[in-house]
Order: structure tokens, then sequence, then C-alpha cells
């Protein structure tokens, strides 16, 4: 393979990187520049298969599995020990492959960082019940790996979403195969190298890079798949939640999001400005709960208008390596056009484009997808670009004069991922968090989790949970085990 600027990355199967089977690789863009990036390898379903089978082959024959969640859990340890020393250059080449900036990506890789360390403490606490019945009996469960579980990643946090279920499930005894998409698959390679460099067998963490439709259906529909864990669109949810439902294996789905942001008359405005444009600018809007609806009580509308004008004229545009950029470019060009078909289609559906609406003017960004910081007003409820998601900067702003208004406009929408609340009333919060239909609520914070917090949608927004306590024994299986221990009556 030729490479560009980053070099030449492959598949990783059974710890060895190697070209695809069919030989096929292709050219990542710097979505700064639309310049050449790097190559990568095009993973084909025979290559899915191979990975499966070695994936399988290790789970059977390395004492990862079998052996004891402590010496996992030291694995992963020195895992996070070594993406830590390496924070920079991995950070650097998420930004460069993704376009984010580069604090955005340190902020990823620091997140990896705390994640790894978190479930390692965990790989040795995965316990069984004994469980009372009636009569001599002694009745137990154990919680088994799985065997070989599947990862399908989105782009938009290509790292920190991939090991939000990838880790977990190495650390309860799996063997993973992982499917990266197909545009930033550079930082998942050189993680799987690290992932060797700390200890964990060969054959346990492999990564295939490849086209979601064939490569990613193929490790989906492959007989030893026995759980499949998916981070992306609604749409490509549901097609993965059939595939699940054919082969009888459990789906964890974490899809999109059209998040709101409930704006109380007695809220800080300075605050939450800043804490909105935050949820809706940060990652270039690319972000699956950014709050891309703001619900503002009528009083504090223009001023809150006012200081997200503010805020997005005054924000720096660049390419997301450079220091002081505090929003990069989309990933793709098609994206770029994406975002801003929305935005015609919200002109001509009678809204008003506050600020933004148009890439930036500056000739240094024309090669670039960028787009600026948009916020528009007076859109219908029920206009596309306020009930889709746009993933850009594009923040719809919605006013109400009661609550049961707010209510009811924050609820109208198939998504149901995150919502955020700002207000100095904390009865009107708590209040207010039982009534949003989210499977995750915010108080006066812009979008915010931690490995220790569960993260999951309500309603199109997914199926199941990732992090928290339980995280690791969701990729166990409960094996019940019933012994009878009557000591049989001696014969006279
Ligand atoms: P996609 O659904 O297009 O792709 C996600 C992954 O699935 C990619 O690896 C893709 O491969 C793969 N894929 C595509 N089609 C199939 C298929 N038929 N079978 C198996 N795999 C397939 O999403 P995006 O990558 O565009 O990511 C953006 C979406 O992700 C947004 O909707 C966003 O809201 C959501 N998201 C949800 C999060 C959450 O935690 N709830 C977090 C982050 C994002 P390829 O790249 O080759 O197309």
């Amino acid at each position: 393979m030729a490479a560009a600027g980053e070099g030449s990355y492959g598949l990783v199967i059974g710890g060895v990187e190697a070209p695809a089977g069919g030989g096929e690789s292709t050219e990542l863009l710097d979505p700064a520049t639309n310049r050449p990036l790097a190559r990568v390898a095009v993973g084909t379903p025979d290559d899915a298969a191979r990975a499966m089978e070695v994936a399988q082959g290790a789970f059977d024959g390395s004492d990862w599995s079998g052996g004891d969640g402590a010496r996992r859990g030291k694995a992963l340890y020195r895992l996070a020990q070594l993406l830590d020393e390496q924070q920079e250059e991995f950070s650097l080449l998420e930004s460069r492959n993704m376009g984010k900036t580069l604090r955005e990506a340190r902020v990823d890789v620091g997140y990896v960082v705390r994640t790894l360390e978190y479930v390692a403490g965990l790989a040795d606490k995965v316990e069984g019940q004994t469980i009372p019945v009636p009569g001599s009996r002694f009745n137990y469960t154990v919680r088994e790996p799985l065997g070989v579980t599947v990862h399908i990643a989105p782009w938009n946090y290509p790292l920190l979403l991939a090991m939000r279920s990838v880790v977990p499930a190495l650390a309860a005894g799996n063997a993973v195969v992982l499917k990266p998409a197909s545009l930033t698959p550079l930082t998942a390679v050189r993680f799987a190298r690290l992932a060797k460099t700390a200890g964990v067998p060969d054959g346990i963490l492999n990564v295939v890079p490849g086209p979601g439709g064939r490569l990613g259906e193929a490790l989906v529909r492959d007989r030893r798949c026995r759980s499949v864990s998916f981070t992306g669109s609604s749409e490509v949810g549901r097609r993965i939640a059939v595939l699940a439902a054919e082969r009888t294996i459990p789906a964890t789905l974490e899809l999109g999001g059209k998040s709101p942001v409930v704006v109380l008359p007695d809220a800080d405005v300075d605050r939450a400005a800043k804490g909105i444009a935050f949820g809706i600018f940060g990652n270039a809007g690319q972000m699956c709960w950014a709050g891309s609806r703001l619900i503002v009580h009528s009083s504090l509308r223009a001023p809150v208008l006012d200081r997200l004008r503010a805020i997005a004229e005054a924000m720096r545009l660049g390419p997301g390596t450079e220091e002081g950029v505090e929003m990069g470019p989309l990933v793709s060009r098609e994206q770029e056009g994406r975002v801003l078909d929305y935005v015609r289609a919200a002109r001509e559906e009678g809204g008003t484009i506050v600020t933004g609406g148009d890439k930036p003017s500056s000739s240094a960004l024309a090669a670039g997808n960028f787009v600026r910081p948009t916020v528009v007003a007076d859109l219908p409820p029920g206009a596309r670009a306020a009930r889709e998601e746009i993933f850009g900067p594009v923040l719809s702003t919605f006013s109400y004069d009661e609550l049961d208004d707010a209510v009811r406009l924050a609820n109208d929408t198939p998504y149901g991922l995150f919502a955020s609340v700002w207000t100095r009333d904390l009865a009107s919060a708590h209040h207010l968090a039982r009534r949003l239909d989210a499977g995750m609520v915010v108080v006066n914070e812009p979008p915010l989790t931690f490995p220790q917090t569960p993260f999951g949608g309500f309603k199109e927004s997914g199926l199941g949970t990732e992090q928290g306590a339980g995280v690791v024994a969701a990729y166990t299986r409960v094996k019940n085990v019933l012994v009878n221990v009557a000591v049989p009556r001696k014969k006279r």
C-alpha cells in the first residue's frame, strides 16, 4: 500500500497488521484541506469471516477468557498507561482524521484512558449469586463471557465510542472484532497495535476497517458473533436490530438524537448561552446528543439569541490541529453538503438565519469542509430542520410561555437520547428531569457523561445502555447451576 501523510493502515487480525484479502485500499482525506491523509485497507466479507474465525480460536484457545479477571484488569490498566503516554500522538491522529480540534481530541483520548482505568477495576468484580431453593439443594449462578462480540463504531468520536463497548467486552473475557467507520479507522488500528504491547493476547482484539453494508453485515451474520454493539444512525441501527433478531443475539444500540435544551425564565443567561453553544457547536455539532433544539422562555429569547450570536461570530474556525482553533471542519464534503442542505430547507420552511448558515468567507478555509456555527429562529416545529438530526453546527430555536408547552415541544420528537435544562430553581430542575422523555437529563451543564454513569437513549435513540457499574456484566451470560447435595441415607 502506498503511504500518504499518516502512512498506511491495515486490518489487525490475530495480532498481525496486513492488507485486506482482496488487496483493496482507499485514500482518506484530511477534512481541513481535502488533501490525502492516509491509506487504509478495505476489508471484504472474507476478511470478516477470517477475523471471526481467529477471534473464536483465541477465545477458545488462550487463557484470556477462562483466566481470572484480575489478569485482564491488569492488561487493561497497562493499556490505559500506554495510551496516556501516547495521548498527544493519538489526539493528533484523531484530529487530522476526523477534523475535530486538538483540544477536543485530547478530551476524547483522556476519556478512553479513564474508561480503561474504570473498567480495569471492574474486571474481577463480576459476581454470581447463591439462591435459596427448597430441599437439600445448592443453587448458584455464574457469569461467563459471551464468546466473540462484534462492535460497529461511527466517525464522530472514533476511538472513544469504539472503546466504550470494546473495553468492557474485553474485561468480561470476550474476544472482540471491531469495525470502525470507513472515514475514521486510524486510531482504532493504532489502538490494536498498543493492545498487543500491553499484553492482550493475539486474536482477542481484532480491527477490520471496511464498508458497513458489506463487511459490517457479514460480521453480524457470522454464526460465531454472540453479540453486537452498534453506535450510529437510527436507520442502520434498525437494520442491525433485525439482523441480531434473526440470529437471536443481543444488540446494544446507541443511535441518533434531536435533543431539547429548555431554558426557564430564571436561568443565568450568560452561563446558559455558553453551555448551549458548547452543546451544539462542540465537535462541529457532530454529536449524537447535540442540544440542537433550543426551547427558551419568551422573556429570555432576545438576550439568549444575542449572546449565542456573539459567541458564534467570535468562534475561530480552522484546521483542528491548529492550536487556538475552536471549531474544526466537518468530517467530509458529503457531510458539509448535507448540513448546508438542511440550512437551505430551513430557509424555505420559514426559518430566519440569526447567524451563520454558510461556509466561512476566508479563502484559507475554502478547500476544507467548514460550515459557520448557525442559529435558526422562527421555524415551525414540524419543519425538517427542526425534527431531523442534522449532525452539524445548526441550532433551531423555539420559545414558549407556559412550562407545559415547553415539555410538549421537548418531547415531540421520535428521539429520546438527551435533554438539558437551565434554571436556578432546583425544584423545577428535578420536576422537569422527570417529565422529559430522554435517557439522560443534565441540569445547568452542557452535555456531560462519565464512564461510571449509564449512557443510553429512549425511543428511536437506542436500546440498552453503555457505561456504568454494570457494564462488564452486560457482556456476560448467566448460567444457573443446581446441585443436589442431599446425603444418601445409609442402608441398614
Ligand atoms: P452510520 O449509521 O452511517 O454508521 C455507523 C457505523 O455503522 C459505521 O461503521 C458504518 O460503516 C456502519 N454501517 C453502515 N451501514 C451498515 C450496515 N448495513 N450494517 C452494519 N454496519 C453498517 O452512522 P455515522 O457513522 O454516520 O454516525 C453518525 C450517527 O451516529 C448519527 O446518527 C449519530 O447520532 C449516531 N451516534 C450515536 C451515538 C450514541 O451514543 N447514541 C454517539 C455517536 C453517534 P461505514 O462507515 O462503512 O458506513
